[in-house]
């Protein structure tokens, strides 16, 4: 983003008045002025008639002259430092030879700075790459200039000198989150308790952040600007600012901020203190702003500079304290290379683990199977299962496990960077090598007990941890290599059958290194910021006395796609740039590698939700048992196809069984073909009906193939989709489209053209649940019928009981077809298809020969498809798209109602879309929709787009979702959409 200036003479007091001022006062030749947006002072930019530019700052009243002069001096040292490499605004002269003059209204002073020219870096979700190391170094630099700039009247103290946090914090406190605030600042306060005397303190900018450079068209920092708070203040508070605005950004802002205290440690390097005190600055930092946004705006709720910000302030806070204070000193130790070697010759610290056997805790695991990961306790249990079963048993380092936060958390831990060994209880631990005892134990994981710990701090500098052992040494007392150190604590309240002295393995202990200091790391940590974390708590595998471990699943990131990339043909596209690679799925959730599930807001094919177990041991015995085809004779066939027939209206009575949608409503075509001697069909624009030769002619989504209205073969007769939102006829409008349609019927008549049927969906899928205007397929078909042809429902999309009301989608419209098309849902993902429809047209396709599909209707099929229906059923599904789909389509009318970007909610139950346009429905707006898609990803929700111009939010989960997963999915887009807002106003 370059510096664009508004046109002149917006009204303004101060743009009135900068023109003769600047000349006047300063004998400036301008020749336009512009203001400039600014929190508290008046910013006016001046273009001056040698092309030059200038900038007018009238200070707000509550500035001191003194306050100004540090400032000048500030900038005029740094202006000839060598330090700095990037510019400054240097200040211009008056007339009379001062650099602060008397603001007209003698109640504010003005001052006149070049202006540095440059473009601002953009307010994206994600910085542009290397932009926190560019700010990072530019902060070193000038606190490296700064530390050696003295001017007594430097200012001390103001809102944004981290030294007063608590002063900010308390003026808030009566506000509704105060109290919170406070404590998170309590907590600040005290572990930084240690360093904060021996912080240094000097002259620093105060509010270095990407707000505040400029950048060349290399996108490196050519200036700094924007003085106005420099002031007295910790050095580490310099640079914890940087990091904390840092946090406001998608993707790995943890990353991010800890390689701009990288850039910064290399051109200013920071002393002990300050590296125990950074990240507790990140958070007072964050506290402060959260607290002062909700300051400004109780006292001025129309304040929009605090109002565009504050979401974003919430977000650097909500990161912020996304790590504990020990596992970010960590971090930034690992992310400075301030760690200490591993040593190489340690002993093992529990004996006899050379052979145990290694258990696979990753999400691919059948240890996860059946949605056990999601209780409490699962992983402890399993392995204790395993060493009861197995003897002696080890986890792998560096493995991603899944665990029940998978689900509550954003970003869940799931990186194990120890190695959990599971022994009898009572193990001894012994001291790996020479060194100090140092304590733990306090780590513990929420939900999770409190585990005691002991560790020892080797002689070398890094130390090796057992946590789950009693400690049998004192801290601080010296041990030699091979000293028992501690005994493993028995975990019997996880298996309460067992315990006492049966030899059985009962204990968890987890063994790991850390080479940052004696900080005590956690068993989890967060996937993001991984590669530090195995810096910084390298592989255990010594420790326990075996050979390191091979990083299996660790391949490159983008491997297993470049491969797919290279046999998958290319129209068959991927979700995302960057997708996750899911390898499980439970309920309404799809797990990633990593251990990270997303909820599953668009698979309405898995309407039982993924990985359900009726299901799968239904199949799992049919398989093992028969699986033939159909023109064997079996029970399997006869109860699905019958139970099938029962859930369609009377006198549709006959099933044929195929494998996927396509298939289905190409059969049905040639049914409807065979039944009427003719071959015309009447089909409607917007609509995707499969990709076999028949389904796929009478596809007209443009969404899915742009040329599909211009290459209809011949046979294909199409009405245009009464889409009462964006189409032709709206709102009141909508009945003139079935008018519209008997229009067109009378011209194919004039044409001499006979039908054969219609073929058309019921709700529009992939035009994002658009509903049919009322009475619409009642009167079409009434009158298609009238013509002799036969009416077909494709229900391939909506399926059974996705509508919440109807449990078929022509149950809407009032309307009984002749023939039913359906897949996908039937089979829950397994391939199946159907077509449904009346002995008369069945015994009119006889005519055609036999008719046979392979798999279609085998023994596995039939039993998925009578099993889906059970579920269905028993679980009361259809009933839960009803209550559930309310909540979710009120709430999505909530939040377009608060962000105009988001139009009209489409769709009844859990067949919903939401149209994204800028400025109405004539302005759909794909690039947005992408983006918010891709900005859900990062929240661990899944959705994409749909409809002809792929601006629809396709909202359509399994039938499983709950209110907890409306609750998550709403307030997942309601922060995308406001952070959206806040970096488009800004
Ligand atoms: N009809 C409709 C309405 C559909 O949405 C689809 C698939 N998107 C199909 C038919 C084709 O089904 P399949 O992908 O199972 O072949």
């Amino acid at each position: 983003m370059t510096i664009d200036l508004p046109p002149d003479g917006s009204g303004d007091d101060a743009l009135t008045g900068a023109m003769p001022f600047v000349r006047e006062t300063f004998g400036l030749e301008v020749v336009r002025v512009a203001a400039l947006g600014s929190n508290e002072d008046v910013n006016v930019v001046a273009s001056l008639a040698d092309g030059s530019r200038v900038l007018l700052k009238v200070s707000h009243p509550g500035i001191s002259r003194t306050a100004l002069e540090a400032q000048n001096a500030a900038l005029r040292w740094l202006g000839q430092h060598s330090a700095v490499s990037f510019e400054v605004p240097a200040l211009c002269t008056s007339l009379g030879g001062r650099e602060i003059e008397p603001w007209i209204d003698d109640e504010r002073l003005a001052r006149v700075l070049t202006f540095v020219e440059g473009a601002l870096p953009a307010a994206a979700a994600r910085p542009a790459a290397g932009l926190a190391t560019e700010l990072g170094r530019t902060a070193g630099r000038l606190a490296l200039a700064l530390a050696t700039f003295d001017q007594p009247e430097l200012p001390d103290g103001g809102q944004w000198d981290l030294r007063n946090a608590r002063a900010v914090v308390e003026d808030a406190v009566s506000l509704s989150l105060g109290e919170e605030l406070l404590a998170t600042l309590a907590a600040a306060e005290s572990r930084m308790a240690s360093a904060d005397s021996s912080l240094r303190v000097q002259a620093i900018h105060g509010d270095l952040t990407a707000d505040n450079v400029v950048l060349d068209d290399a996108g490196s920092v050519r200036g700094v600007i924007d003085f106005g708070d420099v002031g007295r203040g910790w050095l580490a508070a310099e640079i914890a600012v940087l990091a904390c605005s840092l946090l406001q950004h998608d993707g790995d802002p943890v990353e991010e901020a800890l390689q701009a205290v990288a850039a910064f440690d290399r051109e200013c390097p920071l002393a002990d203190a300050d590296i125990v005190a950074l990240w507790p600055l990140v958070v007072s930092r964050a506290v402060v702003l959260v607290a002062s946004a909700a300051r400004v705006l109780a006292d001025d709720p129309s304040n929009t500079y605090a109002q565009v910000r504050a979401p974003l302030e919430r977000r650097m806070l909500e990161r912020a304290l996304s790590l504990s204070f020990e596992e970010a000193e960590i971090l930034v130790r690992a992310a400075l290379g301030r760690l200490a070697a591993m040593p190489s010759d340690v002993a093992p610290m529990i004996a006899g683990l050379e052979d145990a056997d290694e258990a696979d805790l990753s999400v691919a695991s059948a240890v996860h199977s059946s949605g056990g990961w999601t209780r409490e306790g699962h992983i402890e249990k399993t392995l204790l299962q395993l060493g009861g079963f197995v003897g002696a048993t080890v986890t792998r380092y560096s493995e991603h496990r899944l665990t029940p936060g998978a689900i509550t958390e954003v970003l869940p831990r799931s990186l194990a960077i120890g190695i959990d060994a599971v022994v009898p209880a009572g193990t001894v631990v012994r001291a790996p090598a020479d060194g100090v005892v140092v304590l733990g134990g306090a780590v513990a994981m929420e939900g999770a007990e409190a585990l005691a710990s002991t560790g020892v701090v080797l002689d070398r500098g890094a130390t090796a941890w057992a946590r789950g052992a009693e400690p049998t040494r004192l801290a601080g007392e010296r041990v030699r290599a091979g000293d028992v150190i501690g005994r493993a604590v028995a975990r019997s309240p996880l298996v309460p059958a067992r315990g006492g002295d049966t030899g059985l393995p009962e204990a968890i202990v987890g063994i790991g290194w850390c080479l940052a200091g004696g900080l005590e790391p956690p068993v989890l940590v967060a996937p993001h910021t991984e590669s530090l974390w195995r810096v910084a708590c390298p592989d255990p595998s010594a420790l326990v006395g075996r050979a390191p471990e091979i990083p299996t699943q660790v391949s490159a990131p983008g491997a297993l796609l470049a491969r797919r990339d290279a046999i998958f043909a290319t129209v068959q596209e991927h979700y995302y740039a960057e997708p996750p690679q899911f390898e499980r799925g439970w309920r309404h959730h799809l797990v990633d590698t990593k251990g990270r599930a997303y909820l599953d807001m668009i698979n309405n094919v898995a309407i039982l939700g993924h990985g359900e177990p009726r299901l799968t041991d239904a199949v799992a015995a049919q398989m093992a048992r028969l699986n033939t085809n159909s023109r064997f004779h079996y029970e399997a066939l006869v109860e699905f196809s019958e139970a099938l027939a029962a859930r369609a209206p009377d006198g549709l009575d006959v099933v044929l069984l195929v494998n996927s949608g396509s298939e289905a409503v190409d059969l049905a075509i040639r049914v409807a073909r065979a039944a009427t001697g003719r071959s015309d069909i009447l089909a409607l624009t917007e609509a995707y009906h499969g990709w076999t030769v028949g389904a796929d002619a009478i596809s007209t989504s443009i969404g899915d193939n742009p040329s599909a209205l211009a290459t209809r073969p011949e046979w294909v007769h199409l009405l245009d989709a009464p889409n009462t939102y964006r189409g032709r006829h709206r709102g009141t409008g909508a009945p003139l489209y079935l008018a519209d349609a008997l229009v067109r019927l009378d011209a194919l008549d004039a044409a001499g053209v006979a039908l054969a049927g219609i073929v058309s969906e019921p709700i529009f899928g992939n035009g994002g649940g658009t509903l049919l205007p009322d009475g619409y397929l009642r009167g079409l078909w009434k009158a298609v019928r009238a013509r002799g042809g036969v009416c077909v429902s494709d229900e391939v999309q909506v399926s059974y009981g996705r509508l919440g009301e109807y449990f078929w989608g022509f149950e809407q419209q009032g309307v009984v077809p002749d023939v039913i098309a359906v897949a996908k849902a039937m089979g829950n993902g397994h391939p199946l298809g159907a077509v449904i429809t009346t002995r008369e047209i069945a015994d009119a396709f006889a005519v055609e020969g036999s008719f046979f599909s392979s798999a279609g209707g085998s023994p596995v099929s039939c039993v998925v498809g009578s099993t889906v229906l059970r579920v269905l059923e028993e679980d009361s599904l259809q009933e839960n798209a009803l209550v559930v789909g309310a909540l979710l389509a009120n709430g999505l009318r909530a939040l377009a109602a608060r962000y105009p970007v988001l139009g009209e909610v489409h769709g009844m139950g859990l067949y919903l879309g939401v149209e994204v346009v800028s400025g109405g429905p004539d302005g759909p707006d794909p690039d947005t929709a992408a983006a918010i898609c891709v900005d859900l990803l990062e929240e661990g929700v899944i959705v994409q787009p749909t409809g002809d111009h792929k601006n629809v939010l396709k909202i359509k989960p399994p039938l499983t979702i709950d209110a907890d997963a409306v609750e998550r999915f709403l307030a997942a887009l309601d922060g995308v959409m406001e952070r959206r807002a806040s970096r488009a106003a800004m």
